[in-house]
């Protein structure tokens, strides 16, 4: 693997990456929920930190970007459409442009739902994609300007990505997208040895992100709409990928 990833737990319940190019050393880290464990990873280390990548406007994504270019004097990265409601961008960035940290090659994703202009951060020959309040340990991010068809458009980019990549995603909340999963989908063997995996993992304070997308295939009920297990259980056997995907997240919402 040519990116290091380091997962950084900040706040109550967000995770922020350290990523660092294997090949040259160069440093980036995606979304500041706050400075402090993030300079503290850095500094056990001995890291400087090159690039800050930000997923999307909200506040527990960005809010620790001033401190940590006071210290680091790292360059920031966004999405264009989002600049006006970022920290000062020193590059904005659009879907398909690329995003490399060294030799590590990578494209931005328009990953919106969650919010318009979120983006994810894919890095093909690391098998890393940063994908924050899109893609999720076991859910996806809760709608909150985006419409559901935006946000499965956006699901089924990354569906369709190496199964071996590794999912970043920005919160733990693994534990309760399992509860709502197993609600939808019971049967569903893997996911049943998932959910016992995260109480264990829970149980020793040990993150559940990363992920795979191979166990998100097999197990997230917002990539498995085509599940005919959910689709009895929602009683839509002949509906669109889409509003099944739609149904499955509005029941979250309501869980
Ligand atoms: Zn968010």
């Amino acid at each position: 693997m040519s990116l290091e990833i380091i997962t950084v737990p900040c706040l109550s319940d967000n995770y922020a990456f350290i990523a660092r190019d294997q090949e040259t050393g160069v440093t980036a880290l995606v979304d500041v929920p706050e400075a402090a464990p993030i300079l503290a990873e850095l500094d056990a280390r001995g890291w400087g930190l090159d690039l800050i990548l930000l997923t999307h406007h909200h506040d527990d994504h960005i809010q620790g970007v001033p401190e940590v270019i006071a210290k680091t004097n790292a360059k920031v990265v966004g999405a264009k459409a989002d600049a006006h409601r970022l920290p000062k961008l020193d590059m904005a960035l659009n879907e398909g442009d690329s995003i490399n940290i060294g030799a590590s090659e990578g494209v931005v994703l328009d990953v919106s739902g969650h919010t318009i202009g979120h983006i994810a951060f894919h890095f093909a020959k690391a098998k890393t994609i940063f994908t924050a309040d899109s893609l999720m340990a076991l859910g996806c991010g809760r709608l909150f300007e985006g419409s559901f068809a935006q946000m499965w458009e956006s699901l089924s980019k990354m569906a369709v990505l190496d199964p071996d990549t590794l999912v970043c995603s920005g919160h733990e909340y693994t534990a309760a997208n399992g509860r709502f999963a197993m609600s939808v989908e019971p049967e569903n063997t893997d996911l049943q040895t998932r959910v016992k995996e995260i109480a264990s993992a829970n149980a020793k304070d040990v993150p559940t992100v990363p992920s795979l997308l191979s166990l998100e295939l097999a197990t997230n009920p917002f990539l498995r709409p085509h599940s005919p297990e959910i689709r009895v259980n929602l009683n839509m056997q002949d509906a669109s990928d889409a509003d099944v995907f739609a149904e499955i997240r509005r029941r979250k919402d309501n869980f």
